[in-house]
């Protein structure tokens, strides 16, 4: 077995079960690990600490599969991956959606492996050298755990390029056809195209807020910025909104959002195409104004290395966001930058408010559900921050 020991007093985070090792905390290397192999960790004075999937290109050099001394086989996979699947039964998805997260990463203890169900498809995406090894276990272990018919691979996330691999995409168990497939969530459906959508094909993490923007959007006029397919618009539409302005940049992905809106019976969505950030201004300076507006852009900071950036970028939109919102008026705004932490987040979006001129409270904090659970132990899991602020009136 290939072994990899730490320096002294690097085991620390290991010790409280943070799966991951950097690169600076490696002492010596015993073997000759190729990426994806497993490897034992070791601390500095001989101690056992962990088996993990050793990653030769990354910064992150090694994740860790258990932290009992144990073979990473196909019954690990088996057992595992079950693990995570049961756990979203306990929470009754079928009753609410047939689109579900049912294995998301080092919070499953599966690190580099994400597993999207929509319908009878499951959509996979493996991320680090250690997933990649095991593609085709992993494969048919949630095939099998999932009772989907046909599995598609969408591994073709940048954090791919940091690991050493190539992009995969395309089908990898059942039929190629359909690529573009009908879930329903909450009663309206969608569709997710599995070879062009974005990340694995939908929004899952956004379930919960697109509800609650629903709640929230009887008889107001409403903007959704960073649209995607639709699902905050039409949930506000359904929810009884007067108007909704929704807003993106691609066209893709606007094509969809109007086919949702058809299929689901709802017109009157003034989808735009556009740069969010010149189009609120747009907006602003045609003195449009609305009671309720949706921020849910893209990832601003994937780490802390671009904070300083997205910061000024989330700034900027809630600001304007602010701006266009009418007394009494509510903003629910996202990040979903792993690099800003939740106190940051909040402290941009008060000094947008602050800069805008109006006074604002924060009503509610809302995160994904619970098929996208957070190891404690994982702080890098909690990427979703969600606030639910109200402009107040007068
Ligand atoms: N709220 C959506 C998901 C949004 S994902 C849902 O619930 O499904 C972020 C979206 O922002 C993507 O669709 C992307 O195309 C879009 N986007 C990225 N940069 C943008 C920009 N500057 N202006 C407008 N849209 C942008």
């Amino acid at each position: 077995m290939h072994k990899l020991i730490l320096k002294p007093g690097r085991e620390k985070s290991l010790k409280r079960r943070h799966p991951w090792i950097f690169s600076g905390a490696v002492g010596k290397l015993q073997g000759k690990p190729e990426s994806g192999d497993t490897v034992e960790i070791h601390s500095a004075f001989g101690e056992f600490l962990a088996v993990a999937a050793y990653s030769a290109r990354s910064q992150i050099v090694a994740r860790v599969w258990d932290w009992e001394e144990r073979a990473i086989d196909a019954a690990f996979f088996r057992e595992r991956v079950a693990f995570a699947v049961n756990e979203r039964r306990a929470y009754l998805y079928e009753d609410v959606t047939d689109a579900v997260r049912l294995v998301h990463g080092e919070s499953d203890g599966l690190p580099g492996i994400i597993a999207d169900r929509y319908g009878d498809t499951v959509v996979l995406q493996l991320t680090s050298a250690g997933a990649e090894r095991w593609r085709d276990t992993i494969a048919d272990r949630v095939l099998e755990a999932s009772g989907a018919s046909r599995l598609w691979e969408r591994s073709d996330a940048d954090a791919r390029e940091l690991e050493g691999l190539a992009a995969k995409s395309g089908p990898l168990r059942g039929s190629r056809e359909p690529t573009r497939i009908a879930v329903t969530e909450n009663a309206l459906a969608f569709e997710v195209d599995l070879e062009r959508g974005h990340k694995t094909g939908f929004y899952l993490d956004q379930r919960e807020n697109r509800r609650r923007a629903r709640e929230l959007a009887d008889g107001r006029d409403v903007l959704d910025g960073f649209c995607y397919t639709g699902g905050f618009a039409l949930n506000a539409l359904k929810g009884g909104a007067r108007s909704v302005v929704a807003i993106d940049s691609s066209g893709d992905a606007l094509d969809l959002a109007r086919a949702n809106g058809s299929r689901n019976g709802l017109a009157g969505v003034e989808w735009v195409e556009g740069d969010v950030f010149q189009y609120l201004r747009k907006l602003r300076d045609q003195a449009r104004d609305f009671d309720l507006v949706v921020l849910d852009p893209p990832k601003f900071a994937p780490t802390a290395a671009h904070v300083t950036k997205a910061a000024r970028a989330y700034k900027d939109i809630n600001l304007l966001a602010f701006k266009l919102l009418r007394p009494g008026g509510m903003l629910m705004t996202y990040s979903c930058s792993g690099g800003v932490p939740l106190e940051l987040f909040q402290k941009i979006v008060a000094g947008a408010a602050l800069d805008a001129g109006v006074r604002v409270q924060l009503i509610e904090r809302l995160g994904p559900g619970p098929d996208h659970p957070v190891a404690l132990n994982f702080p890098e899991g909690d990427y979703l921050k969600g606030l639910i602020c109200r402009v107040a009136s007068g």
